[in-house]
């Protein structure tokens, strides 16, 4: 028998890993927030002192109440909106990923959110990406590697997914690498966003989409068969379509198969599961049935802050309850490299000369 290791965030931190599903507006650091609410103005803050704002957010993340969970991102989007603020935001958050260990991360924002003091969509645009190059060129100069690629969202419940689409595209060569609609399910099928999404695929550009997360099957079947998502942002309630019998026997429905057999990324964020109800515990999370199932799973954050979690806290919380060893944790690294949005070649030289070699040497 082997005895069980349980990896810790210390080990974690120095191997490579890849980060798909991650929101600017869920990272900021605290200090970051209160500096830029007095420098810009902001007054909505609920405490000025960093610990306490620090523990506010992954309070009211917890609360269970969603206006509680909504309000946290009411002040972080509050104090990014100026083209100052949304570079600083944009670094800090490649410096604390590169950080972490974190060699290739897709960050995703809705620029729509981020216009309410009067910049127009192609400013933001630009000042997260000079940010974003800035944070990549601070983490080299600490001798941490990284390469930042963007995702830009549509928020389900405005209106302005084409808009957003066209400027995904607009800005593909200049970091952006996809797509994605966010927001609340509920009420907002995926179905709603067809025409953005048409506009995506004839343009060959690509996009995930949040399904699966509290809304079930109906949610994650409309965004891969009307939309044609290449990944799911969560995806998680695909474990809906999983039954195990009393003796442990496991059969797949239609669409778990379909999703396994056409290797669709499903974009797992623990903590944030856990926090919005959707997942009663770690320990609980499907993520461990999933990945015994060989679905293609990935680990990430979601909100960095309201979780007050890395990713390579996620993956200690998972070693803990599943017992994931070092193989594993590569395995899942490896399964998100091959799903990122980057052109195949660039995907294929950091698995060969980034991923597999860290893991060999800490192995
Ligand atoms: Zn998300």
């Amino acid at each position: 028998m082997s005895t069980r290791t349980v990896l810790t965030v210390h080990d974690l931190r120095k191997a490579p890993k890849v980060l798909l599903h991650d929101h600017l507006d869920g990272g900021l650091r605290p200090r970051t927030i209160v500096e830029l609410a007095q420098s810009t103005g902001y007054e909505g803050l609920p405490t000025h002192d960093v610990a306490e704002l620090g523990r506010w957010f992954q309070e009211a993340a917890n609360s269970g109440s969603l206006e509680s969970y909504l309000e946290t991102f009411a002040h972080t989007c509050g104090v990014m909106q100026t083209e100052d603020a949304l570079i600083r935001v944009a670094a800090e958050c490649v410096e604390d990923l590169a950080d972490d260990g974190v060699v290739y991360a897709e960050v995703r924002y809705a620029p729509e959110l981020f216009v309410e003091r009067g910049l127009s969509l192609d400013q933001v645009i630009k000042a997260v990406q000079a940010g974003f190059t800035e944070g990549e060129r601070r983490a080299e100069a600490n001798g941490h590697r990284i390469r930042t690629g963007t995702l830009l969202c549509a928020m389900r419940q405005h209106a302005r997914a084409a808009e957003i689409a066209e400027l995904a595209v607009r800005y593909r060569d200049a970091g952006v690498v996809g797509f994605d609609i966010a927001g609340p399910e509920a009420g907002f099928p995926p179905t709603r966003n067809l025409d953005a999404f048409e506009f995506m695929r004839v343009n060959n550009a690509h996009f995930t989409i949040h399904a699966g997360e509290a809304f079930g099957l109906a949610s994650i079947w409309e965004a891969i068969q009307h939309c044609g998502a290449e990944r799911l942002g969560h995806g998680v309630r695909i474990v809906d379509d999983i039954k195990t019998s009393a003796d442990g026997e496991v059969q797949l429905g239609r669409l778990a198969a379909y999703v396994r057999d056409r290797r669709i990324p499903l974009e797992i964020c623990p903590s944030s599961n856990v926090q919005t109800g959707a997942v009663a515990s770690i320990a609980e999370h499907p993520i461990g049935l999933l990945a015994k199932l060989r679905f293609r799973v990935t680990v990430n954050t979601d909100n960095r802050l309201m979780s007050g979690c890395s990713v390579s806290s996620e993956f200690a919380a998972l070693s803990e309850a599943f017992g994931f060893g070092w193989a594993d944790v590569q395995w899942f690294t490896i399964n998100a490299m091959k799903s990122a949005f980057i052109d195949f070649d660039q995907r294929l030289d950091l698995i060969n000369n980034v991923i597999k070699p860290g893991y060999a040497a800490l192995v």
